[in-house]
């Protein structure tokens, strides 16, 4: 019996057809990231897993019960990447990027992988493009760098955006909030869905992103993050403000925004966009100010921000994309197997000369090849016959109005017969 093999439960092919917005948003990201001053970083896609127990934190949902964690064959407990910014500090600390101080700016691309429940829009193996700024706490890079996301989304043609912000204070106003909500919500305990009832004493202010009814009702009038902000934290989130403003960037204030980790400070904020069903965010990031120093670093305030790229693609329209790459110029057809093998040198050539050309690999009849041709979408096919390769001949064919001329076959030529024709064809 032949096994059909599928792809795993949550994961997916992106196929040609699908690939060209992707290729377009990496493209694009490059561009936009790079006159901004980011260089491009690789992470690699396992790490030691307190790598990201230690900075997502052991409460979150993600290490608790999203991570794809495993013994390599030493024993060493590695991780799948759930995220980048764990990996970027990690790196940064690691090869000591910090020396000489300055401000650093990196962006990465590629897979990250959570054990979720599948549904549209979530992924257990999904896409994700996004940057990281270390060295300053100045509230201009907050603002700069949404403002840098918000140009990169509007390259991408994307339209009905929402910036949500919000300001998780810091290590010395935080715990006063925490203690506050854990105040208000002790007695509605028995409202709130399972998960949310094990976060009010591990990590209660994850209950305001849960999306169940109950809980969101019982959270209705709780009190915020807003009321508990240290001056510094105020100042900080009131500049940042001033700042999108300055950028005339329109904001909503949502003091419930709580991100799905731990190690924010300061700013948090996302991108929602309102065309899209129940997994509305396309991009989250914030200040995470105290993470390259619990990796050993010295204290280095950072900055960041991830695009959801799956979820951004089905935001993309077709017209918004480049020019695909040029249609190949040249077909090249045989019939008989001495044509064939010549077939086979010709092609080869016009690769080497940067000329783009197809052939039947299969060898059909004529017709067929000429069919073929068609579907390419070329504008010349050349005929070689056994016969008229004993003649040194070959028929250059404009698939346009279907003229034909004689050529000699000789290679070369060939070669610079199409090349020709294509500049003439390119001149405005
Ligand atoms: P996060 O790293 O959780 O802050 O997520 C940043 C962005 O990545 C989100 O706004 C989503 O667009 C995207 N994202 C996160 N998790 C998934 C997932 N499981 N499947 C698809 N996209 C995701």
């Amino acid at each position: 019996m032949v096994i059909k093999y599928q792809a795993v439960k949550g994961v997916k092919d992106i196929l040609p057809g699908e690939i060209e917005k992707w290729q377009f948003m990496e493209k694009t990201a490059r561009e936009v990231f790079e006159l901004y001053g980011f260089s491009e970083i690789r992470i690699p896609i396992f790490e030691m897993t307190a790598v990201f127990t230690r900075s997502i934190g052991e409460t979150t949902d993600i290490v608790e019960k999203e991570m794809y964690t495993f013994p390599d064959r030493s024993g060493d407990s590695l991780t799948l990447r759930p995220e980048g910014t764990a990996s970027v500090v990690r790196a940064y600390v690691e090869h000591n990027l910090y020396n000489p101080p300055s401000v650093v700016k990196l962006y990465y691309m590629g897979p990250m992988f959570r054990c979720e429940r599948p549904q549209a829009g979530r992924y257990r193996q999904f896409y994700q493009i996004g940057v990281e700024v270390f060295g300053t706490e100045n509230p201009e890079i907050d603002a700069e760098v949404i403002g840098m996301l918000l140009k990169y989304f509007e390259k991408l043609g994307l339209k009905e955006l929402e910036l949500q912000i919000n300001s998780l204070g810091c290590d010395e106003c935080r715990p006063k909030f925490r203690e506050a909500l854990l105040e208000f919500l002790k007695n509605k305990i028995n409202l709130l869905c399972e998960d949310c009832q094990k976060r009010f004493e591990r990590n209660p202010l994850r209950i305001f992103d849960c999306k169940s009814v109950s809980c969101h009702d019982a959270t209705k009038e709780a009190p915020t993050i807003e009321g508990y902000r240290c001056d510094n934290c105020k100042s900080h989130f009131n500049s940042t403000i001033n700042f999108l403003d300055k950028l005339n960037i329109p904001y909503v204030k949502n003091p419930k925004l709580v991100r799905g980790l731990d190690y924010y400070t300061k700013t948090a904020f996302e991108i929602i966009s309102k065309g899209l069903g129940s997994q509305n965010a396309i991009a989250g990031g914030g200040r995470y100010d105290k993470l390259v120093e619990e990796f050993g670093g010295p204290p280095t305030p950072a900055f960041g921000f991830a695009i959801g790229v799956d979820r951004t693609a089905t935001l993309i329209q077709p017209s918004v994309l480049t020019p695909q790459s040029p249609i190949p110029p040249v077909f090249i057809a045989s019939l008989g197997e001495r044509a064939s093998q010549k077939s086979f040198e010709l092609i080869n050539n016009f690769r080497q000369n940067g000329i783009r050309a197809e052939r039947d690999y299969e060898k059909g009849s004529l017709k067929s090849q000429l069919r073929k041709a068609n579907k390419f979408g070329v504008r010349y096919t050349i005929i070689i016959g056994d016969n008229e390769l004993d003649k040194g001949k070959a028929i250059l064919r404009d698939m346009t109005g279907s003229q034909q001329e004689e050529i000699d076959i000789d290679i070369d030529k060939i070669v610079e017969i199409i090349a020709k024709k294509n500049s003439r064809q390119s001149l405005p």
